[in-house]
């Protein structure tokens, strides 16, 4: 069958599945093969739970005309994708880079809501299955897309862009994580600096945050819409940005106070201020948009315990969001700071090195109380009064038992595989 005829089918369906324990009635189900499970194998089961069409692989789970037979359901999932974006003709607004694109996407989200019939990516499903997903989760009645493309190596946002065809993109920043898989920092670079080899068409625009030199230079020969701080010349400028904890940034005659923690969190501010302001929507609806968004999952999240306030952004963590994190905690003007950091990973062969140097960096910051979990970290123990090493998450909880923690304001951070949220419970 061809990829219209499959898309005919599709637009009778209410939404597209790849998880039969998420199916909704009248679902067009897509048979994906994973690392530990075939898909084709839950079928029969889609259909029973109320999927209208099944794409499958295997002939083997042939059931009747609802099951649409492919080479490569995957490869099926991305044409069609693609087949869908072009036929739905919206303006559709990607996002990468090395951080913050999940909390700039929600950003954005909220601000173009406020005017728009707008979607974006759910939560992070923003690879290689989760682009096609969130571009098939738009419908004839969307005004804008926001997708977010994630990539741990080269070519990935080139693809990523081929299914999409975003007509803006913005990339965050180009910072130290996914090192493994792009071959150090310059590959990042040149990974993420794919979407704006994309954005060359005359008919297309990037944002661009003057703050970032590379990205300044990236976007020069481009069509391109700047912010900044404090930068007469940006197309937008916040001033009087604060963070104390909260992010707070003077917008015109505006004060915008966010619930977003983290200094770092101003430039995804200002990129939301900057597409809000792009796309036309008053400076106070942006301002409404902007303070009632509240983060969650672990993203810079303020946490309030009994005695203990915690900065909880153990979400993930690479080199470039730990430093920022560090650095934000280092500003903060608190008493008894502790930081439990966990290790980052899929750093390669700089992994030990990065390690190593934030361990250091640590090492003279006397009024931090340091945590170090993980064997990465404790590979490079050393000594000082205020640096504690854990191979792992048991000896943090053993410390952390005899020794309690109370009084006290912690930043929380590591990567998504070290689950250090789990430290919430003993705080
Ligand atoms: P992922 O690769 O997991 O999808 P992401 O790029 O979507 O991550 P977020 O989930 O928004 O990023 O944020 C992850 C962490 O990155 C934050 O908790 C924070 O520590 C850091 N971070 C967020 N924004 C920035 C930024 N603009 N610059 C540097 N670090 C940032
Ligand atoms: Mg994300």
């Amino acid at each position: 069958m061809d990829i219209a005829k499959i898309h005919e089918l599709f637009l009778k369906c209410t939404s597209v599945s790849i998880d039969t324990r998420k199916i909704q009635q009248n679902s067009f189900f897509v048979a994906i093969k994973g690392d530990n499970f075939d898909a084709n194998t839950f079928a029969k089961e889609a259909l029973e739970k109320g999927a209208s069409y099944v794409v499958i692989d295997n002939p083997d789970y042939c059931i009747d005309q609802r099951t649409i037979l492919v080479n490569d359901s995957l490869k099926t999932l991305q044409e069609l994708a693609q087949y869908h974006r072009n036929f739905l003709k919206l303006p559709i607004i990607a996002l990468t880079g090395s951080n913050g694109k999940t909390t700039t996407k929600e950003l954005i989200h909220v601000v173009l809501s406020s005017k728009y019939r707008t979607k974006a990516t759910v939560g992070n499903l923003n690879n290689h299955i989760g682009v096609p997903l969130t571009l098939l989760s738009f419908s004839t009645d969307t005004e804008i897309g926001i997708v977010e493309m994630g990539a741990n190596h080269k070519k990935e946002i080139e693809f990523l862009c081929e299914l999409a065809q975003p007509d803006y993109g913005y990339v965050t920043n180009f910072g130290k994580a996914h090192l493994e898989g792009f071959g150090g920092v310059e590959g990042v670079i040149e990974g993420k600096s794919e979407m704006y080899h994309f954005l060359s068409d005359k008919n297309k625009l990037a944002f661009v945050n003057l703050e970032d030199p590379i990205q300044v230079e990236k976007t020069n020969s481009l069509q391109h819409y700047s912010f900044g701080i404090n930068k007469s010349e940006a197309n937008v400028s916040i001033s009087e940005v604060t963070a104390n904890p909260f992010v707070t940034v003077g917008f015109e005659n505006l004060k915008i106070v966010s619930h977003l923690i983290g200094l770092y969190n101003a430039n995804n501010i200002n990129a939301a201020i900057a597409i809000g302001s792009y796309f036309k929507i008053d400076k106070e609806a942006i301002k409404i948009a902007l303070e009632g968004y509240i983060p969650e999952n672990n993203r810079s999240q303020l946490v309030t315990k009994e005695t203990n306030q915690i900065i909880l952004d153990a979400y993930n963590a690479n080199p470039s969001s730990m430093a920022v994190a560090i650095d934000n905690f280092k500003q903060l003007d608190k008493s008894n700071k502790i930081a439990i950091l966990g290790d980052m990973f899929e750093l390669g062969v700089e992994s030990l090195q990065e390690h190593k140097q934030l361990v250091n960096s640590l090492s003279n910051q006397k009024d931090i109380i340091c945590h170090f979990v993980g064997p990465d970290f404790f590979a490079n123990s050393i000594t000082g009064e205020n640096l504690f090493f854990h191979k792992d998450f048991t000896d943090l909880v053993s410390y952390m038992q005899i020794h309690p923690i109370d009084k006290s304001t912690i930043l929380i951070k590591g990567s998504r595989g070290m689950a250090l949220e789990r430290t919430l419970d003993y705080l």
